[in-house]
């Protein structure tokens, strides 16, 4: 599926990422109302920090995510940047009218930024710092987070062999020189996928260590869950707004800023 992806790219420059089909944008109409919501609170929460996705780790929101990171779809980074703001303003500390406070965005290894030649997510995050900047809340962007050692691709790894191989990877950066993250700063945790919380948990985990007070998590996409939503066990993901109003094209459009 996507070697045929990866070649309809090549063959047709102005097919969209997402599904293929024609495109005078970054993507098609439809694939950017994929990146448009509802916004739903991801269970479990990570470490304790609430995390909301734009949209589930599926379809056309899965090959945009892979063409921007993989294959170097910058222009992606807008819409995509577009859709973590939704699930930025949906978090505590998220509204309109909430006060300042930093993107911190998950990072990636080195290694995984040189191959690629960019960091996706640092991307995204700039892209949604602009777009809630547009709508009058005061965000910037902290890339405070690095590897303080090696970890292994957790895609190949259970819930719990996750937890293991991210457990205390992540520092704040500075912590022996000038300090990156003001004592008490708010932050929001960014990333572009949320699996089983893992990697968010374990960011939380240092921001907290390097004195910042982290509000949410936010990310583009979340895997779908398995067991099917709204189970006894509360999955929380029920799909809502922030505002609670309901969806609609042209609101989201307008919403998400591009
Ligand atoms: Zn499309």
């Amino acid at each position: 599926m996507n070697l045929l992806r990866e070649a309809t790219a090549l063959l047709l420059p102005d097919a969209c990422p997402g599904c293929g089909r024609a495109r005078s944008a970054p993507l098609c109409p439809s694939c950017f109302l994929a990146l448009c919501g509802p916004v739903r609170r991801v269970a479990p929460a990570a470490g304790g920090v609430r995390v909301h996705a734009a949209a589930d780790y599926d379809g056309p929101v899965r090959e945009l995510l892979i063409a921007h990171k993989e294959r170097r779809a910058l222009a992606l980074a807008r819409p995509l940047g577009g859709a973590l703001a939704l699930a930025v303003r949906a978090g505590p500390g998220g509204a309109a009218d909430a006060g300042p406070c930093l993107l911190v965005p998950v990072p990636s290894a080195r290694a995984a930024v040189r191959a690629r030649g960019h960091d996706p997510v640092r991307r995204m995050a700039v892209a949604a710092a602009a777009a809630l900047r547009a709508r009058g809340r005061p965000v910037a962007v902290a890339a405070a987070l690095h590897h303080a050692r090696r970890v292994a691709d957790q895609s190949e790894l259970g819930a719990a062999e996750r937890r293991r191989n991210v457990d205390g990877a992540f520092a704040v950066r500075g912590a022996r020189g000038a300090r990156v993250l003001p004592p008490g700063a708010p932050v929001v945790l960014v990333d572009d996928l949320v699996t089983t919380g893992a990697t968010l948990r374990e960011a939380a985990r240092a921001v907290a260590a390097g004195g910042g007070k982290v509000l949410a998590a936010a990310v583009v996409a979340a895997v779908p869950e398995r067991s099917g939503a709204g189970g006894p066990s509360g999955s929380g993901a029920v799909g809502y707004h922030a505002d609670g109003q309901p969806p609609s094209p042209e609101r989201e459009i307008h919403r998400i800023g591009v």
